[in-house]
């Protein structure tokens, strides 16, 4: 496994110099003080069962996956910069890893995101050449996530907003929460919808077969969440919002046939309080407002099937390091059968432009 090639002493191969920069943009990182916290709500009373789950898994396992996974989440030096050679990785795109602050009570929440934020922008300080930052935020509390938006995006220099699904259950489709994307919309700092474990109510089915993490209850619970959000009108409110979803659009870009006749549909049939009609179909949204990342997905022909369905502008590299350290899939996306002009906006042009990059 190329997870326990990148930990071993025995040289990998590292991919060639290419006539493009490589970067990474969902790549993960967790301060240890929020492991204390993490460790506090697990020891507590009825944690989130997708939480336990999935960090209850990697906080005990003694697997040398999730042992190398803490490690590196934890490293924001000389260790990730290590990694980020071996595998060709000029700079990453770092978020404070799933489900952030999200899990933890409002007022620790709101208080923590200040602190994962200020941590991170000075690693980016001291690496700006490596490192970029995106901005967490305690969507419990909505009214302080978009001055923490404002704060990361004019004090700190982070310059995208990371958003770990849903919290505690609860949609960013509640206008509750739409200070966030005005927020956002008036930074100019496109929101990352990066995956969470489904939520109380959704998780059973996909925990008695093992199906509730990355493999696929991410997937289906992210890309519900982000049709969600569409379907809500809160690209009509506020257009010039960007949002960016990894692991190849949570196979969104392949359902844009189904979404869109199935939308007009349900809107003409008056089914539904919660479906009104759109300026827009479905997959313009899609192809308008939303960038795609290949987290987790090093698939040529699924990366090829976005980029002709959303555009090539619209489609950007990611490892997902530390859980998908993988450098044979750098060396395997590096000999796609795709134009040079279109693998230099994939792997470097496309997040330079969306993440500020200069
Ligand atoms: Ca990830």
């Amino acid at each position: 496994m190329a997870i326990q090639a990148s930990v071993s002493a025995s040289p990998v191969k590292t991919p060639a110099k290419v006539e493009y920069a490589r970067i990474a943009t969902e790549e993960a990182f967790a301060p240890a003080e929020m492991l204390k916290i993490y460790r506090k709500i697990l020891d507590g009373s009825d944690p989130d069962p997708g939480f336990v789950s999935l960090l209850g898994f990697y906080m005990s396992s003694p697997s040398e996956r999730a042992r190398h996974i803490i490690t590196c989440l934890q490293d924001l030096g000389e260790m990730r910069i290590r990694h980020m050679d071996e595998a060709g990785i000029d700079r990453q795109v770092i978020a404070l890893t799933s489900p952030g602050v999200q899990v933890m009570d409002k007022e620790t929440a709101v208080s923590f995101a200040r602190v994962a934020n200020d941590e991170l922008a000075e690693a980016v300080r001291k690496h700006p050449t490596r490192f970029t930052g995106m901005i967490a935020v305690a969507p419990q509390n909505p009214a302080e996530a978009a001055k923490e938006i404002e704060r990361g995006v004019k004090q700190l220099g982070l310059t995208a907003v990371i958003i770990n699904s849903h919290t505690q259950g609860e949609y960013l489709s509640d206008p509750k929460f739409w200070d966030i994307f005005e927020a956002a919309e008036a930074n100019d700092t496109p929101i990352y919808l990066h995956p969470n474990t489904p939520p109380r109510n959704m998780i059973q089915p996909f925990l008695e077969c093992g199906l509730d993490g990355a493999i696929y209850g991410f997937g289906v619970e992210t890309g519900l969440h982000a049709l969600r959000i569409i379907t809500a009108g809160v690209f009509d409110r506020f257009p010039k919002l960007q949002m960016i979803i990894g692991h190849m659009g949570e196979a969104l870009p392949f359902w844009s046939y189904r979404l869109d006749y199935m939308h007009q549909a349900t809107v003409r049939s008056n089914r539904y309080e919660t479906v009104k009609a759109l300026k827009k179909k479905p997959s313009d949204y899609l192809r308008e407002n939303f960038y795609i990342t290949n987290s987790g997905v090093a698939w040529e022909p699924a990366i090829k099937f976005t980029q002709e369905t959303l555009g090539a502008d619209r489609v950007m590299y990611a490892m997902d390091y530390p859980y998908q350290h993988a450098i044979d899939e750098v060396i395997g996306l590096d000999g796609m059968a795709m134009t040079p002009e279109a693998k230099k906006q994939f792997f470097q042009t496309n997040a330079e432009r969306v993440f500020k990059i200069k």
